[in-house]
């Protein structure tokens, strides 16, 4: 009952009658106003001339980006090993690999360094890679002053995983305007969540469309059911765009609650010299989707795995940071360049409660079972 989650969804009165009113007009189905109304109220808020296609799933946005940036069958792929499975997934849906680059502790997200050398190192062998997909790690923006003319030196197109980092910004910039193609996800652990859902930002209308397109069957505009084009079920419901919309009124008021959280972490756990917080800051403005910390094993016995442990026992739910696509069965054969950062961070890093309805009380509670376990 009281339980504790890492990120539960934050919906209230005002997505139950968005819902209601998506459900009372008829259009229960992937098709209606209120997609277009997602779409274009997401592309308001990142700054317009961009152009958004409301998804069923962040995985699927992905994919959808991976084959409009031209991936297909035996292309390499560049991308963070250091993620959720879906960003590596998603290049393995078009027949493609990916090639894992390592974080660096700056950001926890790709080592821009890294990356410069295995282009190099690619280039050198007549081996680029088809694309970069660059991942926005627990809602901090990847290094893209870096990252970015680095992929238009090669002519490579740039996919930004923003999946867990919608409200961030790079630089003043809103994420999801750096790549060529972006991707936010509305899972329901997500900052915002339609229960399931995604946006792929797309840089003209014309991309824009040819997603919609793969993303309803890749129908034809022929009467009967005319198909040239092998096409996906990964439209949103207009029912869910309806949700999206009313979450996405109180996106400033959810990243202000996770500051929050984050500041009343560090505050409270001030005195324990063996806690380091993640490096937020370091290319922007995060959305502080997760609050993360890892442990100085010279500074305690404590571990990730005890912690989470005691956690549990007072009914409060934690996680071990992502474990990298490079440790996992899955991806053990894939090339990773560098790979020790991660390693290290997964061995010693820890995500504590985020959610936007957190309160005070709560935090006490959960910094209190830390203090005790270390
Ligand atoms: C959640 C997430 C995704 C996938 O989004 P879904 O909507 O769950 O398919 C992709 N990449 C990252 C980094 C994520 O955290």
């Amino acid at each position: 009952m009281d339980r504790i989650f890492l990120s539960p969804p934050d919906v209230g009165p005002l997505e139950r009658e968005a819902l209601l009113r998506a459900f009372d007009s008829g259009w229960v189905a992937p098709v209606g106003p209120e997609l277009d109304g997602f779409e274009e109220e997401v592309a308001a808020m990142l700054g317009g001339d961009v152009h958004c296609v409301a998804l069923s799933s962040g995985t699927a946005a992905l994919h959808l980006a991976l084959q409009l940036a031209g991936v297909t069958n035996g292309d390499q792929v560049f991308t963070s090993s250091f993620t959720f499975v879906a960003s590596a997934n998603a290049i393995r849906y078009c027949g493609a690999e990916p090639v894992f680059i390592d974080c660096d502790r700056t950001s926890w997200n790709m080592d821009p360094d890294l990356l410069e050398l295995a282009l190099e190192e690619a280039s050198k062998q007549g081996r680029l890679p088809k694309a970069v997909v660059a991942v926005d790690l627990y809602g901090q923006c990847a290094d893209y002053s870096r990252i970015s003319p680095l992929c238009q030196r090669y002519g490579l197109p740039l996919i930004q995983d923003s999946a867990e980092a919608l409200g961030a910004f790079h630089q003043g910039e809103p994420a999801g305007r750096q790549g060529d193609f972006a991707v936010f996800s509305f899972n329901g652990n997500k900052i915002l969540t339609t229960s399931g859902g995604a946006i792929l930002v797309c840089p003209n209308q014309e991309s824009a469309n040819r997603a919609r397109f793969l993303s309803t069957q890749a129908r034809e505009p022929a009467p009967h059911y005319q198909h040239v084009e092998l096409g996906y079920n990964y439209r949103m419901s207009n029912l869910l765009a309806a949700l999206g919309r009313a979450q996405l009124q109180s996106l400033p008021t959810k990243v202000e609650a996770r500051k929050e959280n984050f500041r009343h972490y560090q505050n409270l756990l001030r005195d324990e010299p063996a806690i380091e917080w993640i490096p937020f800051g370091a290319t922007g403005t995060p959305n502080y989707w997760l609050s993360c910390l890892t442990l100085n094993p010279t500074q305690t016995k404590a571990t990730p795995a005890t912690l989470i442990k005691a956690l549990a026992s007072q009914n409060i739910e934690s996680r071990p940071v992502w474990k990298p696509m490079h440790l996992q069965p899955l991806y053990q054969s894939n090339k990773i360049h560098g790979g020790t950062i991660s390693q290290s961070l997964f061995k010693q890093g820890l995500c504590l409660p985020s959610g936007s309805t957190l309160q005070p009380p709560q935090l006490k509670k959960i910094t209190e079972t830390i203090k005790q376990s270390l």
